[in-house]
């Protein structure tokens, strides 16, 4: 089972390495991070924060009926992702990370972006999403040049938090 890296972990800052070739084992780690995602209840979820390097992230959203009823969301696979185009619209949103937990903070991105990538049989598409889909690639994508959302938050948010991550960084060493 694929174990969640924390914040301070050195692998959450590297720049992931493109995959030559989606096969199997593609599969197979896709799968387990699925698990993981579930199980920490996250909609997305990149490769790095299970350890591995590699350009490969999901998402799953689910929906919620005005009767209150979940609808699980379909589980998106991106592999080797480029994003482009993103819209001039921003929006501000509070985000949090399964590697940084406990810390959820504002950040500004664009409303929409549009997605070129493999899907999880090697397939191109190209795709434009908007609203938190498209805020949770980008998270995501984030994660596979070693970015994360705490690099675009507020200098005085930054400060706030300086004391909780360290705590991080010390609890998961
Ligand atoms: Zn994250």
């Amino acid at each position: 089972m694929l174990s969640l890296r924390y914040f301070g972990d050195p692998i959450l800052r590297k720049r992931a390495k493109a995959i030559e070739k989606v096969d199997e084992e593609t599969r197979q780690i896709v799968a387990e991070m699925a698990k993981v995602m579930k199980q920490q209840r996250g909609i997305g979820l990149a490769a790095p924060q299970v350890g591995l390097s590699i350009r490969l992230f999901i998402s799953r959203i689910d929906k919620e009926t005005n009767e209150g009823e979940i609808i699980p969301g379909e589980l998106l696979v991106f592999i080797n992702p480029r994003l482009s185009e993103p819209s001039i619209q921003e929006d501000v949103m509070k985000e949090g990370c399964l590697s940084i937990p406990g810390i959820r903070e504002e950040v500004w991105r664009p409303e929409e972006i549009t997605v070129e990538a493999l899907d999880i049989n090697g397939e191109p598409f190209k795709k434009r999403f908007s609203g938190l889909q498209a805020r949770c690639i980008m998270h995501e994508n984030d994660h596979l040049n070693g970015a994360l959302f705490i690099d675009r938050i507020t200098i005085r948010a930054r400060t706030r938090i300086e004391q909780p991550l360290r705590a991080i960084k010390k609890k998961y060493k």
